[in-house]
Formats: C-alpha cells, structure tokens, sequence
C-alpha cells in the first residue's frame, strides 16, 4: 500500500514515520527543501532511538520506504494521502483540490487538521464522500491515540476504510461523528491551554508553576504551556482562532499573548524560542513572556 503525506513538518514527518513502520511505501511531499531536509532528519533520529531500544529491527530499513520530495507525482499511485499542512482553511482546500485533480479515484484523503471543518475542506473536491478527518496527536510515533472525523458527506465506506488504515498504523481509534470545530479532543483541550495562557498574562503565576501544577496535580506527563511549545504556538494559535471563528462564541477567544509571540517568530520548539528556551531539544529555563 502506498500513502503520500502532504506537509512534512511536526506532524507529517511523524505520521510518514508511523506509515513506514507499519510497512507501507510512503512519499513526504513539502513545498520546502529545507523542510524535507528537517523531515528527513528527524525522522531518521527517532527511528535510530526506536532501533537502540529494540522497538524496531533496522532505522535504516524503515527510512528506505520513505521518498521525500516536492513533487507531487506520488498522489497518482498512492492508496491514500494524508494532509498535513499549517492550519490555515484556504490552504487546506487549495491541496485538496489539487489531490482531486491528480488522486486515483479509490485513494482514502484525509486531513489532520486540529480543528477546521472537514466538511468544507471535503467541499473543495469533486468527491466529498471519499473525504475524512483523520486527526493524529504528536509525537505521532509514541502517541497512540487517532481521533476519526466524519465530515458531512463522508460515506461509511471511507469511515471503514480509514478505521482499517488507522488500526494498521496501530493506534487506537476514537471517532467524532459530527464535524464541530476541534472535534472532540481539540474542542475541550485547546480551550485549557488557552485559559493557562491567559493565567500567564495576567501574572497569576509563572510558566514553570503551571506546567509544575499540571503534573503534580493532575497526573499530566507535561503541563499545558510545555506541550504547546512542543506543538507550535503559530499552530495553537490558528486551532484557537478556527474555534472561536468556527463557533462563533467568544468563549473561545485566543488569548494575546498567542498572537504577540507568533508575531515575535517565538513559535515554540520549533524555533528554539516559545514560553522556554530550547537547544538541541532540551529544555533550557523558562522564559516570562511580556505582552
Ligand atoms: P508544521 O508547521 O510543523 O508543518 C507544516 C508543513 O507543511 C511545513 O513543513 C510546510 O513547509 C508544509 N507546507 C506548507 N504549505 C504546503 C503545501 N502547499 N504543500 C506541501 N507542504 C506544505 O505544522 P504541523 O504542526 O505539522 O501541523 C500540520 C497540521 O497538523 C495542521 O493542520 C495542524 O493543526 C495539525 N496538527 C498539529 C498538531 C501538533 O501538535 N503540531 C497535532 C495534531 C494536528
């Protein structure tokens, strides 16, 4: 079976990962150079880890399924294309209705968007019906959860093809079956965080206390402001706003202190910078964020 991902940063070099650790041949396509070139090289560091501790028999085999490359030929062939481009709903429906003009017409197409409607992303190809949410959490090769998004006219036959694809990959499967902004898990998560961001701002306590809260109180493996940081502020970001746009409540508004750091380029891990410092992926002190 053959899977092309569209978008090869924290998300589609690890579902790309996953997809060749289960076997399959896959093709990473990103508009970028540099960004196949980071794709390449953290997905060959973790899959040397998961050599070292005998999760795997040869890194070196795996990453040979991979073809990395900003053509998009692969789509021809492949069974089914995952997405996983920033969150922006222009952008996911300008792929997707490229994906329609080149996909075979029994290939799976799935995004992994965080929030938006699958609905209206499915709306930009001639085959609604053949389109679904398929919503992976990072590190997508250590997380085990794959929440299933049935958009309006998704046909149960691509619902049980991509619950088939998702068991292959070997994660366990929750399904949202309405197509609300954030789904199921989104819609209760990013809400916390952005509450935690708020705290923040307004000086109610430090960085470090909060996440420090999260895993002393709550038994959390990393607190909220950590694990955006390891996300993507710029993607914590649009998920918020496409909440709040998508629900129209202000309820969801994005708390500031988002937006002034995407301004800033602090997007988190992935630039070294967000509400730490990083360096070499280790987390160095915590950074007080001034709005
Ligand atoms: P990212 O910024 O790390 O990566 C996006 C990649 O897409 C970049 O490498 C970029 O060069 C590439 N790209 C941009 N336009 C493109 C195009 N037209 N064609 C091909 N490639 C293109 O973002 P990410 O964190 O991997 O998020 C991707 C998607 O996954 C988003 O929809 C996000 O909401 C969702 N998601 C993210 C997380 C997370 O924790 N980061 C978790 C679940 C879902």
């Amino acid at each position: 079976m053959k899977i092309t991902v569209i978008g090869g940063g924290i998300m589609g070099s690890g579902i790309g990962q996953v997809a060749a650790q289960a076997g399959f041949d896959v093709t990473i396509v990103d508009v970028s150079e540099e960004g196949l070139d980071r794709a390449k090289t953290s997905i060959a560091a973790s899959l040397e880890k998961f050599e070292s501790k005998k999760k795997i028999q040869s890194a070196a085999e795996v990453l040979s399924r991979i073809q990395f490359s900003s053509e998009w030929d692969s789509v021809e062939q492949a069974d089914a294309v995952i997405e996983a481009v920033p969150e922006k709903l222009e952008l996911k429906k300008q792929v997707f209705e490229k994906l329609d003009r080149l996909a075979g017409e029994d290939c799976l197409l799935a995004s992994n968007t965080s929030t938006l409607s699958i609905t209206a992303i499915a709306g930009a190809t001639s085959r609604p019906e053949k389109v679904i949410g398929m919503h992976f959490f990072s590190p997508v090769p250590m997380m085990a959860l794959l929440e299933l998004v049935k958009g309006y006219q998704t046909s149960e036959e691509t619902y049980e093809k991509a619950k088939q694809l998702g068991e292959q990959l070997g994660k366990r499967l929750i399904t949202a079956e309405k197509d609300y902004p954030g789904f199921l898990m989104n819609r209760i998560w990013l809400p916390m965080v952005n509450e935690a961001c708020f705290a923040l701002m307004e000086g109610v306590g430090t960085a470090e206390e909060i996440d420090q809260g999260f895993i002393d109180g709550y038994g959390h493996k990393m607190g909220p402001l950590r694990t955006i940081d390891m996300a993507g502020i710029d993607t914590t970001l649009w998920a918020m706003e496409s909440l709040y746009e998508g629900f129209g409540d202000p309820k969801y508004r994005p708390c500031p202190i988002l937006k002034k750091m995407v301004e800033a380029g602090d997007l988190g891990k992935k630039t070294g910078k967000g509400f730490y410092t990083y360096e070499g992926g280790v987390k160095e002190d915590a950074k007080r964020v001034v709005v």
